[in-house]
């Protein structure tokens, strides 16, 4: 068997279900389980109506009712079906009136006003299928075995998920029936709605896949898969045809449109293959995360970079010889809560980046009192993710990219994951060293 699973954006609307049809028609062989998110914006409409609620009184679900029920006339079902989703559009309005009453929003609330999302796709979905003659079942995600803890917008799943969900699914798949699971959701021991947390259905999709030894999870985006550069910065930027889990993690923390790694970690687990796809160009060919890529690509993998960075540069002569100064340096950072990403030493100084969201006085007024701290704002860290076995010509080809540019370098890190080098740029020129990067290692063709 496969899993499947369509995003928010692969089911907006009738047309775009229409397309999830066409696609899973061509899968039925391999025995598919379908995971669904919420329609469209739905989660984030759920949550707006529930604030208008507290802020206004207004109690309305008119806009989450008016594109469902726009949608099974759009896919010109069975008035019928809209009886299927009317008792849910009741409920959600009598919650929107007790959370406009209470005018509170409690994560256990929270997580049973965004569940209807999901509880309608599936329902619409799997009406839809049925009546282009895939036998489907829509099952709230309770149904398929996912029984959580009860950490409301961020539940895990107890251990006896893992038995019930193959027990519950395999047989409807070895029946031919398609089943159409809500992703994002669960229910704890009590019979509570939790949430996996936002963008949970990829880990839905994952867990499914894990537990029931699927062949291959597929991942639905509106994205061709992983790119070699953000599409914004690098107007060609191809797709990735493989990468590793760890490899995916890596592009995922730099902000690739890609699984997020604790969606990926049930697949990592049981070695399951997730292929990303593009629901709206099915054609191209995705990618592929896997256990290993076997140099299936070049030396680079992508490129990718991140603004609104802060340098800030301790030197200290004290730091010669010296033990105990590191520490020293990070229980002031560890003191105000600040985050460090990228960590470059020399013999007398430390070099770190942060987010530049902190506001850095007090952390420098202290720091002054054993080294001299200089403050740098407005960096960017360029990324490299690849082969590091490579690292020494991957080096120094982005610096003869650098060279070119005339970009001076300002900090060089190579992650001790083995898969990303980084380097620290001004904001204003990091798109240019993206271009330039991207230019040598994969425009030109050479690998
Ligand atoms: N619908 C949920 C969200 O928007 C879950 C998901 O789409 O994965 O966060
Ligand atoms: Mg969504």
């Amino acid at each position: 068997m496969i899993v499947m699973k369509f995003g928010g954006s692969s089911v907006a609307d009738g047309e775009r279900i229409r397309h999830v049809a066409e696609i899973v028609k061509q899968e039925l062989k391999r025995k598919p389980v379908l995971v669904l998110s919420a329609m469209g914006d739905t989660t984030d409409h759920l949550l707006e109506a529930a604030d208008r609620a507290i802020q206004t009184g207004v109690v309305s679900a008119d806009r989450i009712a008016g594109l469902h029920i726009k949608a099974i006339q759009e896919l010109g079902l069975n008035p019928a079906v809209r009886g299927d989703i009317e008792p849910l559009l009741e409920e959600l309005r009598n919650l929107l009136l007790g959370i406009s009453m209470i005018k509170e929003l409690t994560g256990k609330t929270k997580d049973y006003l965004v569940s209807f999302g999901e509880r309608l796709s599936v329902r619409i979905a799997a009406a839809y299928f049925n009546a282009v003659s895939i036998p489907a079942r829509a099952m709230d995600a309770w149904d398929a075995g996912f029984i959580s803890d009860s950490n409301f917008s961020s539940a895990e799943l107890l251990k006896e998920s893992w038995d019930r969900i193959p027990r519950l699914l395999i047989p409807l798949t070895d029946q031919g029936i398609l089943p159409v699971i809500t992703g994002f959701i669960a229910k704890d021991g009590n019979g509570t709605i939790t949430t996996l947390g936002r963008g949970g259905s990829d880990r839905s999709a994952t867990i499914i896949a894990s537990a029931c030894k699927a062949e291959e999870v597929q991942v639905w985006k509106d994205v061709d898969g992983i790119l070699t550069a953000d599409p914004r910065i690098v107007p060609n930027a191809q797709p990735v045809e493989a990468v590793t889990y760890e490899e995916a993690a890596e592009l995922a923390y730099f902000g690739a449109q890609v699984l997020h790694p604790w969606a990926m970690r049930p697949c990592m687990k049981s070695g399951t293959p997730v292929l990303v796809k593009n629901s709206y160009n099915p054609k191209a060919l995705g990618t592929r995360i896997l256990p290993s890529r076997e140099g299936k690509t070049g030396p680079v993998l992508a490129v990718t970079s991140r603004q609104h960075v802060t340098l800030v540069d301790i030197v200290s002569t004290r730091m010669l010889g010296q033990y105990g100064f590191l520490q020293a340096v990070f229980s002031d950072f560890a003191k105000y809560g600040i985050s460090v990403d990228m960590l470059a030493t020399s013999e007398v100084s430390v070099s770190v980046t942060l987010d530049s969201i902190y506001d850095l006085e007090p952390l420098a007024a202290d720091l002054a009192r054993i080294a001299s701290v200089e403050i740098k704002t407005g960096r960017a860290i360029v990324t490299i993710i690849g082969d590091v076995r490579r690292s020494s010509e991957i080096l120094r080809r982005s610096f003869e990219v650098c060279v070119k540019l005339d970009i001076p370098v300002q900090m060089v890190s190579q992650g001790a994951s083995k898969v990303n080098i980084s380097f620290i740029v001004n904001d204003t020129q990091a798109a240019e060293v993206v271009k330039g990067l991207h230019r040598e290692f994969f425009e030109n063709r050479k690998k």
